[in-house]
């Protein structure tokens, strides 16, 4: 353990002592085994903090360590650096309460349920309009980030409230989506200085059969269309108003392309998969040979959809 690791363990101690609760901690946890892209070194400490309480812990611990802090999901649109991160990776997948209100129609979630959690939770209570959620391998405040969608929903379109903490001053704030500047496959919340701690969906009242089979065929459409038996981290690219960049990046003969263990999928050329040992390296020098491409056939400079983390 370094000097970091050692202040920040005597936090979570302390912390422990105080309470008889405890935050998950791992030291040096590879982030290739936390990211859906298998890619990524070590991080000085991955922390999994289980509610608020415990997330402003981590935070507080992470700050007397002098640790630099990344918040992170499920890490299904994130390329993690092949250095790591010199910090802490919080990651809100243990912060996942999840109920419906069938009268309301709106299903309150914390920031880290899965979002497939989050529909088959809507589907169970009669609620129907967020079965496009149901597939993205992400969690709600990932979701929110990112301004995921699908199927023609976006989540922001669905969205009741959003309860986030303000790092800044230390306040959690609920606000409504006009405040949080959504637009396509983005948000507020990409200004950094907020983490989402929760928030409530809305739907309309529906049939759960006819909305648990709307779910299936969302998610065989997904096994017809995407590489699914790969590591990635879902469309590398935005659309680009008026194109389809998955069938620009076709037309310009890219597909198969591959930069050491990363290539262009054959089956869906929105996708950068990992076929092997592909590094964060290899994904960036990809990225860049498509975008260049894409330049010099369209004229047009397309822009990543995924999330480059830091390295500190
Ligand atoms: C096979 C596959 C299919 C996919 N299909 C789709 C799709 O159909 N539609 C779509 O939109 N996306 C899709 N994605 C991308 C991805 O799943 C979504 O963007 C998802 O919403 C990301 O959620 P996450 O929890 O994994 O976020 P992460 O990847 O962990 O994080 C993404 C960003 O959000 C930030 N963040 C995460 N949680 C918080 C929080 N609580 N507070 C503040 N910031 C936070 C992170 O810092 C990071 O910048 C797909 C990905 C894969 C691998």
């Amino acid at each position: 353990m370094n000097d970091r690791q050692r202040l920040l363990s005597e936090r979570l101690e302390e912390y422990k002592e105080q309470t008889g609760s405890e935050i998950c901690a791992r030291f040096d946890r590879m982030l290739s085994e936390c990211s859906s892209f298998h890619i990524g070194g070590p991080a000085e400490c991955a922390l999994y903090p289980s509610n608020a309480e415990q997330l402003r812990v981590a935070l507080d611990a992470a700050q007397y360590a002098g640790m630099p802090v990344f918040v992170a999901g499920n890490a299904s649109n994130v390329l993690f650096d092949d250095e790591g991160y010199r910090g802490a990776v919080i990651f809100t997948s243990a912060m996942h309460n999840t109920s419906a209100d069938s009268e309301s129609c709106t299903v309150t979630a914390d920031a880290g349920a899965m979002l497939s959690g989050v529909a088959a939770c809507a589907q169970r209570a009669g609620i129907a309009g967020l079965e496009y959620l149901h597939g993205i391998p992400g969690t709600l405040g990932g979701g929110i980030y990112m301004n995921c969608g699908a199927f023609g929903g976006q989540i922001s379109e669905n969205l009741v409230s959003c309860t986030y903490l303000d790092t800044e001053s230390g306040a959690v704030v609920t606000e409504t989506p006009d405040k949080l500047g959504f637009a396509y496959r983005s948000s507020i919340f990409m200004q950094g200085g907020r983490i989402i701690l929760g928030a409530v969906l809305r739907g309309e009242a529906g049939e759960r059969d006819s909305i648990k089979q709307q779910m299936e065929e969302h998610m065989a459409y997904r096994f017809g269309t995407q590489p699914l038996d790969f590591p990635s981290a879902g469309s590398v690219f935005k659309r680009y108003p008026g194109y389809y960049t998955s069938r620009l990046i076709e037309e310009a003969g890219l597909k198969g392309r591959a930069v050491g263990g990363a290539e262009v999928s054959l089956k869906h050329a929105g996708f950068i998969i990992n076929r092997g040992g592909a590094t964060a390296a290899d994904v960036r020098e990809l990225i860049d040979i498509i975008k260049d491409e894409i330049f010099r056939a369209n004229g047009i400079h397309i822009e990543c959809e995924i999330i480059f983390a830091p390295k500190a």
